[in-house]
């Protein structure tokens, strides 16, 4: 086997709570972490020495305005606004270098990765490209790593990398690397949507002041509604305490949020650090109008339309 393709699913976070401020600068976090159906694509080929990755961005995958339709993106040392660099910072890098460092692999691989998912989003684009090249290279070399192996690794790259290794609906604890699978949510329909703000992760958790946040999520409330299978229980339980930073920094978030609601999503939420946004809808005609609407107002430049993915 000298060829192997993967997709590299995105996450959203149904509730994301912050317990504290760690000295070594990350923050414990509780999590309750959801898989969707949007995906990067990777292909991974067997070559002699050396890992070469090569970059194709989808224009849902950034702003249109900002980088040219259809562009391959030259190697580059930094990264434009909405922009994946192809070079050595890139964590599908990062990755396969550890991968092969590791294993003792003298053989080298040439990766492509097609980019659907936003970037600098909240959706864990980059840690589950890293998930995916650590998955990919493990069966193209024949490496034998288990699962529990390839999370010890990947942690080393990101705190996401472990629970985008695993997949599914997950309590994240710790940074993020302590995973307790949880039941899949019932079935419904998304609309995520990204506005065309770049909202830094360091500028937020800079901005975080925990001990002015009043509301927390009720994690333990919507685990037992994923037992229950209530989606009504989950969608009520929706919370995210970086929504304290960014939502009065940018009111675009609350104004794609209301327009969900008005379309009648059971909740609506921002995902991670931001700025995406996600409704939960129980009918797929409501999704599609909101997403509609969404577009048309211009309340953000990449929409989408999926579901949950187990
Ligand atoms: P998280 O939800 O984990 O905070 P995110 O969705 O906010 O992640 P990413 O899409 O992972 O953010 O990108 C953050 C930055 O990481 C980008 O600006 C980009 O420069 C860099 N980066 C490195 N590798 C990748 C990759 N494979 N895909 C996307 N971004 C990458």
């Amino acid at each position: 086997m000298q060829t192997i393709t993967r997709k590299a699913y995105a996450k959203i976070n149904l509730a994301l709570d912050v317990v504290r401020r760690l000295d070594n600068g990350y923050h414990e976090v509780r999590m309750i972490m959801q898989t969707v159906g949007l995906y990067d694509e990777l292909t991974f080929q067997k070559t002699d020495g050396g890992i070469v990755l090569t970059v194709d961005m989808t224009s849902s995958s950034r702003d249109a305005a900002r980088t040219r339709e259809g562009a391959r993106l030259p190697l580059q040392t930094d990264s434009p606004n909405g922009a994946v660099p192809a070079d050595q910072s890139n964590l599908i890098y990062k990755a396969a270098k550890l991968l092969l460092d590791s294993s003792g692999v003298t053989d080298g691989v040439s990766i492509h990765l097609r980019k659907n998912i936003p970037v600098a989003a909240g959706m864990a684009g980059g840690s589950t490209d890293a998930a995916a090249t650590l998955l990919g290279l493990n069966a193209l070399f024949g490496l034998h790593y288990t699962k529990e192996e390839l999370r010890a690794l990947g942690v080393k790259i990101g705190a996401d990398v472990p629970y985008c290794i695993q997949g599914g609906t997950a309590l994240a604890e710790g940074i993020g690397e302590i995973l307790s699978p949880l039941p899949a949510p019932p079935a419904a329909h998304l609309v995520i949507a990204k506005p065309d703000i770049d909202v830094s992760t360091a500028f937020v958790y800079r901005n975080l002041h925990l001990e002015t946040v009043m509301l927390h999520p009720d994690i333990d409330g919507m685990i037992a509604a994923l037992d229950r299978q209530d989606l009504k229980g989950i969608a009520d339980r929706l919370g995210n305490v970086l929504e304290t930073v960014t939502v009065p920094a940018y009111p675009v978030i609350a104004q794609i949020k209301e327009k969900m609601v008005s379309h009648g999503a059971q909740g609506a939420l921002m995902s991670g650090s931001g700025p995406t946004v996600f409704g939960i809808f129980e009918h797929s005609e409501e999704a599609q109008s909101a997403a509609e609407d969404i577009r048309t107002q211009g309340l953000a430049g990449q929409v989408f339309v999926t579901g949950f993915e187990p």
